[in-house]
């Protein structure tokens, strides 16, 4: 058997890892949908459970030799479900897409209708697009923000569905910089008689601690991904009432998936594990109150903010006044290591390639250590580089100060990197 090192092995997949370390350790990540993972959950995830077969579920395989991949599943399971106080939870799904795939296919029919969130005003491909299977499998009809609140508008969404009987509706945003009321939505999807399902993936780590109002019971169904604000390995979760839980089961496997991936299952229950310790909410309020700081000082600096403001860990800042598309504003950034993207606003008037908004998220920046003082001064430097995106002066001021950031709040010191 090979047991040499990758280094030895590889060495361009080896120099790819190495110069991401170096990158992750030498940029400010602002993405609202990254985090850090743990080292502990990042051993789990690089260890052997990844040779592992165990189609089926604990207890319940297909396949020979599941002793111990079983306990680590059960562990994901018990602390998921603990973590949520939810009755039936599956933690094999893949990726966030696939836990959504699988609540369609256990109740939904091909031409069936869904109701979602627009994608430019803040929902999620998997929620009706037309480039994705969700769009091309289903009918969908989608709800969107009011044009001057930027707030969603739950009388349209309820006016929406009377007209159009959805038999699934949709709950959950990936660009939405305030609450959602899942009640209210389960209130309009009982007026219709439509199934709801939520999509926590940007909000669980905030809903795990209470900073966030809970889907789990209000919503039919409620979907999540597991590396976001949960701070988990990449991956996707399913909870919902128990009495969902075998279509769901079977819809995962064999509906939609085979082998599940036991070392990322593994690294799930060591990070759930991590989210029931008291330091995890203190985490999460941090994340709330760094972007709420950094919506403030981008407010004092007059940037706009859709909603004008923050009740999560995410900010959307809209350029359209500010005369420099997002992609602009992205790659300005880019430049002096602050890693954003760019996202369609409320009724964008460029496409999904340029847009005319910047996403900004804390999550990544908070398990940096990084606080209030630092938001500020990240303000004041998002300020300087979009006034002058182009001055050779400004963006290398500024990437000086991106990297003593950096330095003042090392990460993954742990790796041996060059
Ligand atoms: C990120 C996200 C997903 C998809 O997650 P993947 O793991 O990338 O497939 C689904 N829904 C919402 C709302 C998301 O933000």
């Amino acid at each position: 058997m090979k047991e040499k090192r990758l280094e030895e092995v590889d060495s361009q997949v080896y120099g790819a890892i190495q110069a991401e370390v170096r990158r992750e350790i030498d940029s400010l990540v602002m993405i609202a949908s990254e985090n850090y993972a743990s080292r502990a959950v990042m051993e789990a995830q690089a260890s052997v459970m990844t040779n592992k077969y165990a189609e089926g579920y604990p207890g319940s395989r297909y396949y020979g030799g599941c002793e111990y991949v079983d306990v680590v599943e059960r562990l994901a399971i018990e602390r998921a479900k603990k973590l949520f106080q939810a009755q039936y939870v599956n933690v094999q799904p893949h990726s966030g897409s696939q836990a959504n795939m699988a609540v369609y296919f256990s109740f939904l029919n091909p031409g069936d209708l869904i109701m979602g969130m627009e994608l430019s005003h803040g929902g999620h491909l998997t929620h009706g697009s037309p480039v994705s299977f969700s769009g091309q499998i289903f009918k969908t009809v989608h709800y969107g923000v009011d044009p001057k609140t930027h707030l969603i508008d739950y009388d349209y969404v309820r006016d929406l569905a009377k007209t159009h009987r959805p038999k699934m509706i949709i709950a959950g945003a990936s660009a939405y910089p305030r609450r959602i009321d899942f009640h209210l939505f389960r209130e309009i999807a009982h007026e219709v008689g439509a199934y709801l399902m939520a999509d926590m993936a940007h909000i669980a780590g905030l809903v795990a601690v209470g900073l966030h109002p809970s889907p789990i019971g209000v919503a039919d169904f409620v979907t999540s991904t597991t590396h976001k604000t949960l701070r988990g390995p990449r991956g996707g979760l399913l909870l919902a009432d128990e009495t969902y839980g075998d279509k769901l089961d079977k819809a995962i496997f064999p509906g939609i998936q085979g082998g599940p991936l036991m070392h990322v299952i593994a690294a799930k229950a060591v990070a759930f594990g991590e989210a029931l310790e008291p330091a995890f909410t203190e985490y999460q309020k941090q994340v709330i109150l760094n972007a709420r700081t950094l919506a403030n000082r981008l407010l004092s600096h007059g940037f706009e903010l859709v909603t004008g403001g923050t009740d999560n860990h995410l900010l959307l800042i809209d350029l359209t006044r500010f005369g420099l598309s997002g992609l602009e504003a992205e790659q300005a950034l880019g430049a002096v290591g602050i890693v954003a993207n760019k996202n369609a606003v409320p009724f964008d008037k460029r496409g999904p390639k340029i847009t005319s908004g910047l996403r900004l998220g804390t999550p990544a920046l908070t398990t940096r250590g990084l606080k209030e003082a630092e938001m500020e001064q990240l303000a004041d430097i998002i300020k300087k580089v979009l006034d002058n995106p182009h001055s050779e002066a400004t963006l290398e001021r500024a990437r000086s100060e991106v990297l003593d950031i950096c330095r003042a709040y090392p990460i993954y010191s742990f790796w041996n990197s060059q």
